[in-house]
Parts: C-alpha cells; sequence; structure tokens
C-alpha cells in the first residue's frame, strides 16, 4: 500500500501523539510517499481504529495473491532501504517457535515453505530483520 506523506500528517492531526513517527517508521519513504506492507497497514489500521470506524478497506481484510506479491515487494524495499539486515541464528529460532505454535502457521504450504495467513508470509520473512508478526507474536 502506498500512501501520501500528506495524507498522514492530515491523519496525524486526529490521532494521538506519536502516530506520524510511527507509521513512517513501519514504511519506507519514497519521495513524498510511504510504502507500507499490507501487514503494517493492517496492524496500524487495527491499532488506531478499535472499533473498525470508517470500516477497513477491502485490500487489507484478508491476504489476497497480488497482496501477497506487493507485500513481498514492500517488505524488500524496506529490508533494502535498511541496508540488508538478517536476524541471528536465535533470532530466527525464536521467531519460527513463535509461528510453530501459532493457529494461523500452515507449515506444509508452498511446498513446505509455510504460510501465515494473517499476513501471508513464507519461512524467508524470519530472516528479515526489519520484518514484524502483524499479530505481535515475535519476541525479537
Ligand atoms: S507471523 Fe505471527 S501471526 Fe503469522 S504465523 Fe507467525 S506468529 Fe502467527
Amino acid at each position: 500500500m502506498t500512501l501520501l506523506l500528506s495524507q498522514v500528517r492530515d491523519q496525524a492531526r486526529r490521532r494521538p501523539a506519536g502516530y506520524f513517527g510511527e507509521v513512517v517508521g513501519s514504511g519506507v519513504v519514497v519521495g513524498d510517499r510511504l510504502v507500507l506492507s499490507d501487514a503494517a497497514a493492517r496492524r496500524l489500521f487495527q491499532k488506531y481504529n478499535p472499533n473498525g470506524e470508517g470500516g477497513m478497506p477491502d485490500s487489507l481484510k484478508e491476504p489476497t495473491l497480488v497482496g501477497m506479491l506487493e507485500d513481498f515487494v514492500a517488505a524488500t524495499k524496506i529490508w533494502a532501504a535498511a541496508g540488508f539486515p538478517v536476524c541471528t541464528k536465535a533470532q530466527i529460532e525464536a521467531r519460527v517457535g513463535s509461528c510453530n505454535n501459532c493457529d494461523k502457521w500452515d507449515a506444509k504450504a508452498r511446498l513446505g515453505l509455510g504460510l501465515c495467513s494473517a499476513c501471508g508470509c513464507t519461512l524467508i520473512k524470519r530472516w528479515l530483520a526489519t520484518e514484524k508478526c502483524p499479530l505481535g507474536k515475535w519476541s525479537v
């Protein structure tokens, strides 16, 4: 998902202090736009619209194939902008452990790469230090 920074600034006037920094910090700025993965956009929407004010945009409700591809592209841009940081072995093991105990994780999907039904990610996401669990279940 791509947003104009001016839209985020407008929203920030009606949101708690720290909103602008959190939203911008969840994506990557390209010119006058902010690129957010769908998972990050869903997390922010749920945090700042706990009563579903205005309804969640359809594009953020369930991961679709196109949405997952856009997420992958956005995640890669964020990862590249941060300098391609990779998790340590201990961090990867902790993330894998969280996913293996999560009801959103299907380890057999995608020819063994696995699939998270909350964000559409695979095992690969666990290696990227810039990625987060959309439900906040990762400790690292
Ligand atoms: S990324 Fe989060 S929500 Fe998805 S399977 Fe892992 S722990 Fe569950």
